[in-house]
């Protein structure tokens, strides 16, 4: 498996990371035959998080007989110190591990939000704090507004990574800039979504366009022994698309561009309180021909305060949409889905 350095960390990664999502709804014994077979193949990269359900757990589970050969990465949606403390504990306690390789600030995609993270006694305070006293040995942050991210690495060096989603279908030019920054401040690149939440029709093509732009690791989600086999292939060995094979990823993803959501979130607030782009990714990973995942994906839908239901058709989220996308018919489409019977 070829490895990458991840940026001023230092760490040697693999090209291919595991993606921790999925795992929630396997059982103890499967998640730990797919964390061997990933290790086995040259896998030594595992993303997590304190809100992936027993995610945390089974990926301590499944690599604490390996521990040395493993980069545990987790992530949290701390913004205080007081938050980062409590996390980071349950963390350590949750992996079965004295340290953790890599935490990350989850899901830091709004201007108040990073400001909050960097004012005194606020989430990256605590972390250095953690990181001094050798439970965290590095720190990153994680988000899907690539403006923020780009101001978070250039406002404070203690940022080692930067997580975001990126794929042939989420190209655009503000992610390419976030690379080109991430790259000058040596900062390490970590890909999440990159078959847009599955709904990418050519797996292997996309991981290795992705891995083209010189990322440092791509972490799909996996369930399936033969997902971490395919996947860690594509790693073994990383050569470039030709020109045929780019067509044909672009013609496969072309009916994609205007009908996918980007989960950009400028279509909120709906006045109605709906998540939208929640329910747009629900819709998305609800149609992967995995029964778990199926079963995730209505479970947390079922759970939700509001759905489409509550809809009043008022078309604000479609004003708002930069991709110019059918919003209320698609979530219309994606609420059959999550709500038809197993
Ligand atoms: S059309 Fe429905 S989902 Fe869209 S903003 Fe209005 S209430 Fe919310
Ligand atoms: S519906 Fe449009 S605006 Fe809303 S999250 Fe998706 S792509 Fe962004």
């Amino acid at each position: 498996m070829e490895k990458r350095t991840l940026g001023k960390t230092g760490l040697k990664v693999s090209v291919i990371g595991f993606g921790g999502i999925p795992i929630q709804k396997l059982p103890m014994r499967e998640t730990r035959k797919l964390i061997k077979e990933a290790i086995d193949r040259g896998i030594n990269f595992f993303d997590t998080a304190q809100g992936y359900g027993d995610s945390e757990t089974k990926i301590g589970e499944g690599t604490k007989e390996k521990r040395d050969k493993c980069i545990i990465a987790t992530k949290s949606p701390c913004r205080t110190e007081k938050e980062v403390l409590s996390h980071v504990n349950k963390a350590l306690k949750r992996l079965k591990t004295d340290y953790i390789d890599l935490y990350q600030i989850h899901h830091v995609s709004k201007p108040f939000e990073l400001k909050k993270v960097l004012s005194p006694r606020g989430a990256l305070e605590g972390l250095l704090k953690l990181k001094k006293a050798g439970k965290i040995r590095h720190i990153g942050v994680t988000g899907h507004n690539p403006s923020v991210l780009q101001e978070a690495i250039e406002k404070s060096e203690e940022f080692e990574t930067v997580q975001f989603p990126f794929n042939i279908v989420e190209d655009e030019e503000d992610k390419f800039s976030l690379l080109r920054i991430a790259k000058k401040f040596n900062v390490g690149t970590i890909i999440m979504k990159p078959l847009a939440g599955g709904v990418i029709p050519e797996p292997s093509l996309s991981l290795r366009w992705i891995l083209q732009q010189g990322v440092d690791t791509v972490i799909p989600g996996m369930v399936l022994l033969s997902e971490v086999r395919e996947n860690a292939k594509i790693g073994e060995k990383v050569y470039p698309l030709s020109f045929e094979e780019l067509s044909h990823l672009k013609n496969s993803v072309s009916k994609l561009e205007t009908q996918f959501c980007r989960r950009c979130m400028y279509c909120m607030p709906c006045p109605e309180g709906i998540p939208i782009y929640l329910i747009q990714e629900l819709g998305d990973k609800v149609r992967v021909n995995v029964e778990q995942v199926k079963k995730m994906c209505k479970e947390t839908y079922a759970k939700l305060k509001k759905n489409v239901e509550d809809c009043i058709d008022c078309g604000e989220c479609e004003k708002k949409c930069p991709y110019n996308l059918p919003v209320r018919k698609m979530l219309r489409e994606k609420h059959k889905l999550l709500t038809s019977a197993p």
